[in-house]
């Protein structure tokens, strides 16, 4: 099997009757490309910043965090790059910025909350990322957004960075795409509001899933909540994909479930245009949708949106691709 995908590499994924999706990585360091690369990743969907602030005992500089941008944006040769700003808190802690503890932190102050607070922070990494969009194809996106002023604050920084940037002569590329994150009920619900207003979404379901359920996802006692397969969370998706399409821009998904073969012919079915997963997920995955045609996907997902529960849906999905 392994050397079955292994002739994936180069392959675009396409379905059964002719549709693309992009698989795309997730990664944590610009280390990390040389597994993108030799597994096929079409691009990077999730570059999760906050790993240049940790197991450190200081904040990164600007040209430290420029530097590795730079280094992920050229290793990819102009395929698109999505670097996501600063997400700490929740269960990643920075323990020099010596933040009070609190009580619930997946709900307390963490990734943009925390960033448009500390904007002396913020701005350093926004500085560093347009100066590094001259490299390869950018996109820059917001963790954690919950309403539409909150995007609207971060977009009005990275302006004005962008504004003192060009000021001081230095080059920053003429479009990146600006999006965020869905992984707060609030913003799958308005969605249609957001997509007049972002370039893009990228889901991320490990916190949607937590958030929407109530339950932790760290706590193994409620873990049987959490349910990537509810019809509850299939028609939140489902939401934001149908807002993207009808205002002309894409949406992908950079949680876990983007790269599981049971959710992967619902998400087929349901429109998702980008799937970001472990690089070491990508042809399997691929190997999974050049098997499945779209127009069957559609009808499974629609059946499984009128679903009443969980298992119900796996059941249909078993049985519509065995
Ligand atoms: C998510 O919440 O789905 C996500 C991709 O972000 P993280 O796992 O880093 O919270
Ligand atoms: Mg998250």
């Amino acid at each position: 099997q392994k050397a079955e995908w292994a002739k994936l590499v180069h392959e675009q994924t396409t379905t059964k009757d002719g549709e693309h999706v992009e698989l795309a990585a997730n990664i944590g360091n610009p280390e990390d490309l040389k597994g993108v690369l030799e597994n096929g990743g079409e691009g990077v969907g999730l570059y999760r910043t906050e790993f240049l602030y940790m197991g450190r005992t200081q904040l990164p500089t600007e040209e430290e965090q420029f530097a590795a941008f730079k280094a992920v944006l050229e290793g990819m040769e102009g395929k698109p790059v999505v670097i996501r700003t600063l997400d700490i808190g929740g269960d990643k802690e920075l323990p020099y910025l010596d933040l009070p503890k609190e009580m619930n932190p997946f709900l307390g102050f963490r990734a943009i909350r925390l960033c448009l607070e500390m904007q002396d922070m913020f701005r350093v990494q926004l500085r560093a990322l347009l100066r590094a969009s001259i490299y390869g194809n950018l996109k820059i996106m917001f963790p954690m957004i919950a309403t539409l002023d909150e995007f609207r604050s971060a977009k009005a920084l990275l302006e004005q960075e962008k504004q003192k940037l060009l000021s001081e002569g230095q080059q920053v590329a003429g479009k990146i795409e600006l999006g965020i994150m869905v992984e707060i009920p609030s913003t799958a619900i308005l969605a249609d509001q957001f997509a007049k207003e972002v370039d893009f979404f990228s889901i991320g379901t490990n916190d949607l899933i937590q958030y929407t359920m109530a339950a932790d996802r760290m706590n193994q006692r409620v873990s049987y909540l959490y349910q990537p397969y509810s019809p509850s969370i299939l028609r939140l998706v489902k939401m934001v994909i149908d807002a993207a399409h009808a205002e002309g821009k894409w949406a992908g998904m950079c949680g876990e479930m983007a790269g599981d073969e049971t959710a992967i012919p619902l998400l087929l079915g349901l429109g998702l245009d980008e799937f970001s997963m472990s690089a070491t997920s990508i042809l399997k995955a691929r190997s999974q949708i050049l098997r499945l045609s779209k127009t069957e996907m559609k009808n499974l997902a629609e059946k499984a949106l009128q679903m009443k529960t969980t298992d119900e849906v796996i059941e249909a999905v078993k049985e519509t691709i065995k």
